[in-house]
């Protein structure tokens, strides 16, 4: 294996064909083929023999095991004829041009070429190392690899291809890779969506990790909110605490111990109730402010699920599946952030408990 480094791309060059002098299995051989057709870009594929039957046929053996597969399979297919001298040339080229086609037409729409290649195929001679032509040939071939779309978004994602591809080849699972992608992404999302929906994060302990595209590596947006854009009426520049700061959800609390420090926050940044003397007024902008609070929630969990299945068909069953139990856990959330409003059991404020409360009303201060 090789890398060159260039200002856009890493190119890595994977070379087996050590692997072809070794006592390898057709089973094997099998293996290696579709490991590189699902990985590469661009497949040199050297036929030494030009017997082509038996390329032919192992090429053939790999497309019957491979789903057709629009995403994953990206790779042009290059034969190379070596050792050709240019007189040569042309008429070896029709002349494996013309079984190839063949081919084509005796297996039908099931064709290695069509299945594995989507018709990306070259034939390719390449003169003798002392002749002229050797490293024009070698450059024809740079140019072909840079026409060739990139099919691994960077390094990260190319690591963990390699490592679902590898496994998939190890358990003999032939379906389609593109399901298993979608499949292993939507699990992982709906095994964070508890610390997503209740943290704003990815993890939150031992270390916080937060919610980002994990395919670009970008963080999802948290962004800076000034209190007087969510409540009217309140000028100045007083920030809000940002989303992935604020524990929303907690199975072992209670509604009015987890709202506790929100509130106190709220009476804090915007106005201690005991200083309102509009208990309507002041209700109505705490009402608005955990308003603000959840929508803000729900739209970064949201937006988190749909930038990392964005890439898949949006009509998928696992990813349906995930956007539902998303939305299920977003819509408990807003239920229990709904507040009851209702007068106090003691005193004339209104109820700040959640709208579903048993018990009495409560405004949960002291009631002077
Ligand atoms: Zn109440
Ligand atoms: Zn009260």
């Amino acid at each position: 294996m090789s890398l060159v480094n260039t200002k856009e791309y890493i190119y890595v060059t994977l070379n087996f064909e050590n692997f072809k002098h070794q006592e390898i299995s057709p089973q094997e051989d099998l293996l290696l083929t579709m490991f590189n057709t699902a990985v590469s870009n661009l497949i040199l594929f050297k036929n030494q023999s030009r017997d082509m039957l038996s390329m032919a046929k192992k090429f053939q053996d790999g497309a019957r095991l491979f789903e057709t597969d629009s995403e994953i399979l990206q790779a042009k297919l290059c034969i190379i004829l070596k050792d050709v001298s240019k007189a040569d040339e042309e008429v070896i080229v029709k002349e494996f041009r013309s079984k190839i086609s063949q081919l084509v037409s005796e297996e039908g729409k099931d064709n290695f070429i069509s299945r594995m290649y989507k018709g990306r195929i070259d034939i390719v001679s390449w003169p003798k190392f002392d002749d002229a032509g050797w490293s024009k040939t070698l450059s024809n071939i740079s140019k072909k690899l840079v026409r060739q779309e990139a099919i691994h978004e960077d390094a990260n994602n190319f690591l963990q291809n390699i490592k679902i591809i590898m496994a998939k080849l190890k358990i003999c699972d032939w379906t389609s890779l593109e399901k298993t992608f979608i499949q292993i992404r939507v699990a992982t999302l709906t095994r964070l969506l508890p610390t997503a929906v209740s943290y704003g994060l990815e993890q939150e302990d031992p270390i916080i990790e937060h919610l980002v595209n994990r395919d670009s590596g970008e963080p999802i947006d948290d962004q800076i909110v000034i209190l007087s854009d969510i409540l009217s009426g309140y000028e100045g520049s007083t920030k809000i605490l940002p989303d992935s700061e604020i524990q929303l959800y907690d199975e072992h609390e209670s509604f009015e111990r987890l709202s506790k420090d929100l509130r106190k926050y709220f009476e804090y940044i915007v106005q201690s109730r005991k200083e309102s003397s509009n208990d309507k007024e002041w209700f109505a902008n705490f009402d608005k402010f955990f308003k603000y609070i959840i929508e803000r929630r729900t739209s970064r969990v949201q937006n988190w699920y749909m930038q990392n299945t964005a890439k898949f068909p949006q009509d998928n069953s696992d990813v349906v599946n995930g956007k539902y139990a998303m939305e299920q856990e977003l819509s408990k959330l807003t239920l229990l952030w709904t507040l009851c409003g209702l007068i106090c059991h003691q005193c004339g404020l209104k109820c700040v408990k959640n709208r579903d409360h048993q018990e009495d009303h409560d405004c949960l201060t002291d009631h002077k």
